[in-house]
């Protein structure tokens, strides 16, 4: 058996299918299902082509798009694939997200038995009005029936995807949503803002003046009602949107230990239309259009439509964007030791200006964001530029 480095990478598939496009996506996915089997080949070929990487993997996840559009058998074959051509230790979190209206009690039991071991289920809401504002297919009780299914298939470990701050979602309806999705008992819940992307049909919607946004105060209070609710509850607030329930055998947090890669600079290697991959100094990044994708790899060609390698600067402001998502914040040794300067006096300005407005706080070991900061991320983040470091 592999022996799991520290810093074990992450695999990431991205399944680019979807029944409908919900209103507010701006994921990319399609929604002619015909296309999977040719997919779903170029799939397995593009990870063949990919062999032989000496990285050793600790999760597999399988995201989109709606995933539990494949078959079951399919997913038994990604996984088999992957575990054949890379080192994917045996105990590995293998992740697969799946949407209510799209699964059974049946496909769910297949998919554990093929080797998923991990569901993250997208509810978005248990209220059927918000569901339809939201554009989704399912109802509350198909989401509930889900989770039902989920732990009768024999799933220990569920996350649940919840959004806020929908136009006039006012708290009583937000914390019905909360208290069901606890009544349910998941390891994890991530609970999601409203964001209005451009180019979907809920930013035509706001553009017109037919949809108007719930207001700034509104989304910050209804994000410290989560925070408040699901920390009273056992839940570890440890990503500004996750939220992992303490396990009552140990005390450890359940976290999501993939996406935990994302934020901590750890390599991940992504598959399929439109997924990132990461090894640093260097970023890539996979054709968005599965007709390009599959083309590309049925003529033996990389899938690959771009490649950035990081400078010294890029990577501390994406340390710094990154550091900022954890309720932890940035370390300031592991910074100090990983780029041989000191965060808090290059940044010293803009380090100051921000705890006079109540956005970050400092510690002897990290600078995080507070609540209120967590709301702003991008926009601090972006107050942190490569002039401070010249
Ligand atoms: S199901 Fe998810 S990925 Fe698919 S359109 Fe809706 S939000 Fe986007």
């Amino acid at each position: 058996m592999a022996v799991i480095p520290e810093k074990a990478a992450g695999l990431y598939i991205h399944i680019p299918f979807c029944m409908r496009k919900c209103r507010y996506c701006d994921f990319y996915s399609i929604s002619d299902l015909s296309q999977t089997p040719r997919f779903l080949a170029a799939l397995k070929r593009e990870m063949q082509m990919n062999s032989g990487t000496p990285l050793v993997f600790d999760t597999l996840y399988i995201g989109g798009g709606t995933p539990s559009v494949m078959a079951p058998e399919a997913i038994g074959q990604i996984i088999e694939t992957a575990s054949r051509y890379f080192n994917i230790a045996a105990d590995s979190e293998k992740t697969l997200e799946v949407n209510p209206g799209t699964v059974s009690l049946d496909n769910l039991s297949e998919y554990r038995k093929y080797g998923v071991n991990r569901l993250s289920i997208g509810v978005q809401s248990f209220d059927d009005k918000n569901l339809q504002f939201l554009g989704r297919l399912h109802t509350g009780s198909d989401a509930r029936l889900s989770v039902e299914w989920a732990r009768t298939a024999g799933f220990d470990n569920i996350g649940l995807d919840l959004i806020f701050g929908l136009p006039g979602q006012d708290k009583t309806n937000w914390l019905g949503d909360l208290s069901q999705a606890c009544n349910l008992e998941p390891e994890h819940l991530s609970c999601y803002m409203l964001t209005c992307e451009s180019g979907t049909p809920l930013d035509g919607d706001v553009k017109t003046g037919r949809v108007q946004l719930a207001p700034e105060g509104m989304v910050l209070d209804l994000f410290n009602t989560a925070i408040h609710f699901l920390t009273v509850r056992s839940f570890l607030h440890y990503e500004v949107s996750n939220f992992a329930h303490m396990a009552e055998s140990n005390g450890e947090p359940r976290t999501s230990v993939h996406n935990l890669k994302y934020w901590s600079f750890v390599p991940y290697i992504g598959f399929g239309p439109s997924a990132h991959s990461f090894i640093e100094p260097e970023r890539f990044w996979n054709h968005r259009s599965v007709t390009t994708y599959v083309r590309q790899i049925e003529a033996g060609k990389s899938a690959i439509a771009e490649k950035e390698i990081l400078t010294k600067e890029q990577m501390i402001i994406e340390a710094i964007y990154l550091g900022f998502r954890t309720t932890r914040g940035i370390d300031l040794d592991g910074f100090k030791a990983k780029f041989n300067m000191s965060f808090s006096q290059i940044f010293e300005r803009t380090i100051a200006e921000l705890e006079a407005r109540g956005m970050i706080k400092m510690s002897e070991r990290h600078c995080a964001l507070t609540r209120k900061g967590l709301l702003f991320l991008d926009s601090i983040a972006s107050m942190f530029t490569s002039q401070d470091m010249s």
